[in-house]
């Protein structure tokens, strides 16, 4: 490979420039590296991303994709550099010089066409509801944020479900956004696109005003982290797990079925721990399940490994290998646990695919944490979310 130095000392400013002045910070330790879930199956070296962001090294481009956003390298590197910000900052450089990968092509189209990076109509966006759940107002008690993933995945259209029976359940007032609202940009906004972010953001943003929103409740840890860390706005965000598991502790929402021994062992989200520190509360759901063992993987908690959605993952094809999604099935199917459980959109998706490609289906179900206290609530709702004793 080649390495020209001198033309690219510019590109090393407009990386810090860009928000990536950690970089100066760095004194290529490689604690990063060491601790990356990615090192060990792919080429993808982080120390070395920096490295060559520091001294604006030809051939960064054959790095740049390869991060997660995971945190956990931020969390360990002695010298508190914020190692997604340097990612974020030669991402949004490069790829406004058209380095784009294809796969993502077609994500940053439907998010610039359409305002979601499903490439679903705009209009279609509550179409899930079928009319039966309803849209916020002022002065309701929350605004349930349906994020893209819940409106327009099928698969995740049965946790948007879920989660607004239990909010009735509990016996909120709430309601979800119109249709006239964007994604919340976050994997956007790690892709690097910062100017489409912004566009996506300030709508939101109006939306919020207009509709005098100050409480917002979120299933998807990736709008939780972007509303209270990129979003600038004063609202309270909450993710649902948080509420659910306090429902339970006031005797306000009340865990009936017998799972029968159920072993189930949990995923923790990266954007809902590491990002958001919230460990507890969808374990505490987990243990008060009658009849449910629960179960922890190894690297669980500040440890947890990712599943290789965040960043603009879940949009870019991995082969066979190089997968993480992969790995973490093989680690919670060798707990004995036949439920894998997590409060994410992005994570069931990931490991679904996972679940399919290993041939595992039969062996190991995922579930969102909603769907199993929904479950347990006994609650039918028009379309089964799944039986979690049916393997
Ligand atoms: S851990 Fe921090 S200081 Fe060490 S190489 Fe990585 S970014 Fe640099
Ligand atoms: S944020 Fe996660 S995926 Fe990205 S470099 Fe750090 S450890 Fe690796």
């Amino acid at each position: 490979m080649s390495q020209t130095v001198t033309p690219y000392l510019e590109m090393s400013q407009a990386i810090m420039e860009a928000g990536g002045e950690a970089l100066k910070k760095c004194y290529q330790c490689g604690t990063c590296s060491g601790t990356c879930p990615w090192t060990p199956i792919t080429h993808f070296n982080i120390r070395k991303l920096v490295r060559y962001g520091q001294l604006g090294l030809d051939g960064i481009e054959e790095f740049m994709w390869g991060c997660s956003t995971c945190r956990f390298c931020v969390e360990r590197c002695p010298r508190g550099v914020e190692l997604i910000d340097i990612v974020t900052a030669i991402r949004n450089v490069y790829s406004g010089g058209g380095m784009l990968p294809q796969s993502l092509r077609a994500f940053v189209g439907s998010l610039s066409a359409r305002g979601n990076p499903w490439s679903g109509d705009p209009a279609a966006r509550n179409d899930w509801a079928k009319g039966k759940y309803p849209v916020y107002t002022p002065g309701m008690d929350y605004l349930f944020w349906t994020c893209c993933t819940v409106c327009y995945d099928p698969r995740n259209t049965r946790l948007a479900k879920a989660a607004s029976e239990i909010l009735n359940l509990a016996g909120v007032s709430w309601g979800m956004p119109s249709a006239d609202v964007n994604c919340c940009g976050e994997s956007l906004r790690k892709v690097g696109d910062a100017e489409l972010f912004e566009r996506l953001k300030n709508k939101n943003l109006d939306y919020f005003k207009s509709n005098e929103v100050s409480r917002i409740l979120t299933v998807s840890p990736h709008c939780l982290a972007t509303f209270n860390n990129d979003y600038g706005a004063d609202y309270d965000v909450t993710h649902l797990s948080e509420l659910m598991s306090q429902w339970i502790k006031d005797g306000k929402l009340v865990p009936k079925k017998d799972f029968g021994g159920l072993t189930v062992t949990y995923h923790d989200p990266c954007y809902l721990g590491r990002h958001s520190k919230v460990y507890d509360a969808p374990r505490d759901i987990l243990r008060a399940l009658p009849g449910v063992t629960f179960v922890e993987m190894e690297r669980n908690s500040e440890e947890s490994m990712c599943c290789g959605g965040g960043g603009g993952g879940l949009w870019t094809e991995k082969a066979k290998g190089e997968r993480l999604s992969d790995l973490r099935i093989e680690e919670a199917m060798g707990t004995g646990a036949t439920v894998l459980a997590t409060a994410c959109p992005y994570c069931i998706t990931m490991f679904e695919d996972s679940v399919r490609t290993l041939n595992v289906d039969g062996q190991i179900q995922i579930r969102d944490v909603t769907e199993l206290l929904l479950e347990s609530l006994e609650i039918n709702i028009d379309e089964p979310v799944g039986d979690a004793c049916a393997i």
